[in-house]
């Protein structure tokens, strides 16, 4: 596996210097080297993609359409597929909801990060599940009531790192007339995203949480819906023939929803770290967590949070609550004094987060009032035991 850019050594307050530990990854994940080699390389060659003549438009256009193609490679795409780059995962999933057909309803869970709460017009919520099983159930349950075009589901909990039964689900959905869309916005950098495999219809994910960090990102699947709808943006590229009084045909294929000027480079790294990532495993990883949450179950003051049950697979995520101190406080101090990135807060997932830390702080303590935020602890590639034995030495 290519390395990671990092950072080095940063100083803390006391005047030691420390290399940085990067428990933020979820956020953002740094940079692998082989993606920072892939888009210097391109640069000297930089020009426009699917637009001019000449030897830099040719290149430009054909490492763009070849990054596409490395892209449904690594996610499984069926013959037919259609892969668009987008800015991230917010912005596939918006794109998904304008061509979901017009009056079908969108299924989701009250546990989506609001990328995959908030985009979709007519929606159908269901209470968050307490395992995979309920989830699987509470779907079927609510499909025998309720028609839905589309079930939208997170592959894996950006606040617990817990992994959904995507594959149960699709089968439940199909079974009832709907598709199944994949937030694997945090799946993605830790496993692999196979459509094929997971029998989804649509999976969004972001260049940013895969080590591609370049401003793209990815919603591939069913080509029929991306091609009925009107363009995501109305422009150049996604108009196939405008005429004198404007009337416009529209392209199908990915650049009906790709108008302006596309970005080359963030398409090519995502490709560089799809690369990089496919079939990779990551038992260091899932040895991390394990430490992380043993050593985490030892601190009288900390308490993690889990929708599932404590045995639930996960990636390389865990939050936690921390009674009696102000999470922001708690984050400088990691910072400052021990050289250590964590986020805090509610991570864009407000109701799920909220209820969790409450159930959370009266696990620890019944008459304890719950922290306003969580604390989070996040890594991937790059990240080490003496990582993971700081931020506990640090919390203890
Ligand atoms: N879904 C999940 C599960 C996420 O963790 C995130 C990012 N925190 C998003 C969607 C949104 O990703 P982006 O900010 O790259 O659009």
């Amino acid at each position: 596996m290519s390395t990671i850019l990092s950072p080095g050594d940063v100083k803390l307050r006391d005047g030691r210097s420390v290399d940085f530990a990067n428990l933020d990854i979820a956020a953002t994940a740094p940079c692998l080297r082989v993606v920072a080699d892939a888009v210097a390389e391109l640069l000297p060659f930089y020009g426009s993609v699917h637009r001019g003549a000449g030897a830099l438009s040719e290149r430009c256009t054909r490492e763009y359409e070849q990054a596409r193609e490395t892209v449904a490679d690594f996610l499984g795409a069926r013959d037919g597929d259609t892969v668009v780059f987008t800015r991230n995962t917010t912005d596939a999933l918006n794109l998904l909801a304008r061509v979901v057909p017009e009056g079908a309803a969108v299924l989701t869970f009250d546990a989506e990060h609001h990328a995959n709460l908030l985009p979709w017009k007519k929606t159908v919520h269901l209470d968050a599940p307490r395992s995979p099983q309920e989830a699987v159930a509470a779907l079927e349950d609510a499909l025998r009531r309720e028609r839905c075009g589309l079930v939208s589901v997170t592959a894996a909990s950006n606040v617990t790192g817990e992994v959904w039964p995507v594959t149960a689900l699709a089968d439940v959905a199909h079974r009832f007339g709907a598709r199944l869309a994949v937030d694997a916005a945090q799946l993605a950098p830790h496993a692999p995203v196979d459509l094929t495999a997971l029998g989804a219809d649509y999976v969004a994910f972001s260049g940013h949480k895969v080590y591609a960090p370049f401003g793209a990102g990815v919603l591939a699947g069913r080509a029929d819906w991306l091609d009925a709808a009107e363009p995501y943006l109305a422009g150049g590229g996604a108009s196939a023939h405008v005429d004198d009084d404007a009337g416009v045909r529209w392209a199908t294929g990915p650049a009906r929803h790709e108008a302006g000027t596309p970005n080359l480079l963030g398409a090519v790294a995502i490709a560089a770290a799809c690369r990089e990532l496919a079939g990779a495993d990551h038992p260091a990883e899932r040895a991390l967590v394990a430490r992380l949450r043993a050593g985490l179950a030892e601190l009288p003051h900390v308490e993690e949070l889990r929708l599932f049950g404590p045995e639930a697979q996960r990636v390389g995520i865990v939050s936690f609550a921390v009674l009696g101190e102000d999470p922001g406080e708690l984050a400088t101090r990691l910072g400052r004094d021990h050289g250590i990135g964590v986020r805090t807060g509610l991570f864009c997932a407000h109701p799920l987060t909220r209820r969790l830390l409450a159930e959370a702080t009266a696990r620890l303590d019944p008459s304890a009032q719950a922290p306003a935020q969580a604390v989070r602890a996040s890594f991937g590639l790059g990240t080490t035991q003496a990582h993971i034995d700081r931020l506990l030495a640090a919390l203890r």
